[in-house]
């Protein structure tokens, strides 16, 4: 069970003069239950590689499977991928419109064919999964703070039980401790329900900590994809990237667990 990418190019503008390839030769196969992050200079090609893993976009070049089935074939079921791989924009909380955060949160399933008490029980459980208290349920998008908005819209998507669930830089415009709590809340998606996580970010801080495989983009190539320790060994071209590796809490870290004699608090780059 997997989403795979093979040679998969895409170019904009491609019928006229202003041709801006933004992927190129990209091959990549996400598997059921991964934790992925991937970062990338702006303009890497980072939004149009994940509006290629539900078809939101179509390759210029190469193709898109889905379980091992071409997802542009003509007869293809496109709705029904895009209700397994959930993807949330930036700033999902731009999208709340209904009169209540419930009746909201019960749009996505009932898009999707569920009847409106399969989709208050779906929205219900995604709320509660998400962290949002019973008592909001009921209230106005607008009564609540911009993390609990935040958390509500990425129920939204949650309802719909995704199998992969893509997020483009979730942790945009938070405090610290509403981007601890998201990134807490995506891990445990990850862990209790099995869920794939696919976290784009261009915060390498927050990828290096929570992420199992490292996706690196550069200029619509993917450049290095593996754990922590295979990416990072690539300092130097991560460097010239613009990509920085987080020494103090990761690899201060990992020397510690090694036996390292190491003292005292490790520092992190907030406090450095
Ligand atoms: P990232 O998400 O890493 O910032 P994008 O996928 O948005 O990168 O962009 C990759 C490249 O494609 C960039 O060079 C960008 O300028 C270009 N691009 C993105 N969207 C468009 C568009 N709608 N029209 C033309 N070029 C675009």
């Amino acid at each position: 069970m997997s989403i795979s990418l093979e040679k998969v190019s895409y170019i904009y503008e491609d019928n006229s003069d202003l041709k801006k390839p933004a992927l190129i030769d990209v091959d990549l196969e996400i598997g059921e239950g991964e934790f992925i992050g991937i970062i990338g200079h702006t303009g890497s090609g980072k939004s149009t590689l994940i509006q290629h893993l539900n078809g939101l976009m179509e390759p210029t070049k190469g193709h898109v499977y889905f379980e091992g089935e071409n997802i542009h074939a003509q007869d293809y079921d496109i709705k029904s991928l895009r209700g397994q791989v959930g993807l949330c924009f930036q700033y999902p909380e731009h999208q709340l419109f209904e009169t209540t955060i419930l009746e909201d949160v019960c749009f996505g399933p009932m898009n999707f064919g569920a009847s409106k008490e399969e989709a208050l029980q779906a929205a219900k459980e995604a709320l509660r999964d998400v962290g949002v208290a019973e008592e909001l349920f009921e209230k106005s998008p607008f009564e609540l703070s911009g993390g609990q908005k935040r958390r509500a819209a990425i129920a939204g998507i949650l309802a719909m039980k995704p199998k992969y669930f893509i997020l483009d830089e979730p942790t945009a415009g938070l405090d610290p401790e509403g981007r601890v709590h998201l990134l807490n809340l995506l891990k445990r998606l990850n862990q209790e329900q099995g869920i794939t996580i696919i976290l784009v970010s261009h915060s390498m801080e927050d990828i290096a900590s929570y992420v199992d495989r490292m996706i690196v983009m550069n200029r619509g190539r993917l450049e290095f994809d593996g754990d922590r320790e295979e990416v990072f060994s690539h300092q130097k071209e991560l460097e010239q990237m613009g990509l920085s590796v987080p020494f103090f809490r990761y690899l201060a870290n990992d020397l510690k667990e090694k036996g390292f004699p190491l003292e005292g608090e490790i520092l992190t780059l907030e406090d450095a």
